[in-house]
């Protein structure tokens, strides 16, 4: 199929046509195209996700390869990155082998997997990892997240393993002695809600040992999901001596804070474990912290962390739900509400595209859509406005934080390699 989408601002810039012909964007159209008319709309690269929970094999009830990649493709996703932690774990090359062909029969993005850096995540002993960058899945980016690589052996030896094919390994930071039994983030609310915290230095203790390790071994690390100004600023100074690390920040840590355990967002109650998130969510204070690192580029990317559950799995007593909430979906119109302006859309394409593509080696994606690029596009009405609606969504899964609220930015359609992903809300398979 070929498209003639006129009148669209690449960027933010002056409106052009665009014409996608055999998975390329060219110089001129031969009137076969559909026409599709992009007045008033923005063309992004394809977001990329270094950060996504799709929980098949195992969970097929909270998510499958196929309903998260609709829900990427319906977020301007063309790629996401495939957490390790399935049941089997992702950590041989049959299991990530078969994530990898999972999302190549689904087809509507570019499903990469991240492999475990130690068997069953169990922090004892180094998964395949060789077996696995081997393998067809070629995985560059190995992750215990949901468990730290917390033995500091084993994660020199990690970053030396992957070093000899420039692979990274991405830290869920968090040492789990100073978090036993945390429920939330240490602070007042945990005090006046009584639930057990999760101090900022559980996180930060592990991202300064590991910028270390890092240095010391000339290895690439990558910082899950941070969440603290200290943690920030750690990796602010690790990358002013140059350390080879980048960062992360999911959206929900740009825009939500611990208040909102205590019930301070409308229509929420106390101890709704819609909010239950680990990292959790931290103050105002690091809210701040976290954006503007996110715009002065100590924190590179942008990553959803997107964590389907099962409603028997969350809509429970807050101890015993699962960690975690959904993001695909909202994650550009939460950036666009909380650091839109700051950014700009080069900047967007910058934390959200260009530099998780480069982070996990996806040369086709990433590129502006201008002709000799590969067609991996999305388009954003930028001053469309909608309601989020949980039983709307295309994850199998509702556990978003989001239900009620106006967000800025539709995803009109997303494109990956010259075929349309995803139009109008509904995904193309
Ligand atoms: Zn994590």
């Amino acid at each position: 199929m070929s498209y003639l989408i006129r009148n669209v601002s690449v960027l933010g810039g002056a409106p052009v046509d665009l014409v996608v012909r055999d998975g390329v964007i060219v110089d001129s159209a031969d009137g076969t195209e559909e026409v599709m008319d992009g007045t008033g709309l923005i063309a992004l690269p394809g977001l990329v996700d270094l950060h996504t929970h799709l929980r098949e094999p195992g969970r097929e009830d909270a998510e499958t390869v196929l309903t998260g990649s609709r829900a990427a493709a319906l977020g301007g996703y063309t790629a996401v990155c495939a957490m390790a932690n399935t049941n089997p774990v992702a950590d041989t090359a049959g299991v990530v082998e078969q994530v990898w062909r999972l999302g190549r029969e689904a087809g509507l993005v570019d499903v990469q997997p991240i492999g475990a850096v130690t068997v069953g995540l169990g922090g004892e002993k180094l998964a395949e990892l060789g077996a696995m960058a081997d393998s067809a899945a070629a995985v560059r980016i190995f992750s215990d997240d949901g468990m730290c690589v917390h033995d500091p052996r084993l994660m020199r030896r990690a970053l030396e393993y992957v070093k000899a094919f420039d692979g990274v390994i991405a830290q869920h930071a968090e040492e789990p002695r100073l978090t036993q039994g945390a429920q939330m983030h240490e602070g007042d609310v945990s005090a006046r809600l009584g639930l057990t915290g999760w101090p900022s230095v559980a996180e930060e203790a592990i991202i300064a040992r590991d910028v270390l390790l890092a240095a010391h071994t000339g290895a690439r690390l990558h910082v899950c999901h941070v969440s603290t100004a200290g943690s920030v600023e750690v990796i602010r100074q690790a990358k002013a001596r140059g350390v080879r690390v980048t960062a992360e920040v999911t959206p929900h840590h740009l825009l939500l804070t611990d208040e909102a355990v205590g019930g301070s967002i409308e229509g929420t109650a106390p101890y709704d474990p819609v909010f239950k998130v680990n990292p959790p969510l931290r103050t105002a204070e690091d809210v701040e912290a976290l954006r503007s690192g996110l715009v002065d580029g100590t924190i590179d990317v942008v990553a959803t962390d997107h964590a389907p559950h099962a409603a028997q799995d969350k809509e429970c007593e807050w101890a015993y739900a699962r960690p975690g909430m959904l993001g695909l979906e909202t994650a550009l119109p939460i950036v666009l509400h909380t650091v839109g302006d700051a950014l700009g859309w080069d900047g967007i394409a910058d934390r959200m595209s260009r530099t998780p593509a480069r982070i996990a080696g996806l040369d086709e994606h990433g590129h502006t859509p201008v002709p000799g690029s590969p067609a991996t596009f999305t388009l954003i009405d930028p001053q469309a406005r909608f309601t989020v609606d949980p039983a709307a969504l295309a994850s199998l899964s509702a556990n978003t934080p989001y239900a009620g609220m106006e967000l800025p930015g539709k995803v009109v359609a997303t494109f990956l390699r010259g075929k349309r992903t995803a139009l109008d809300g509904k995904a193309a398979a």
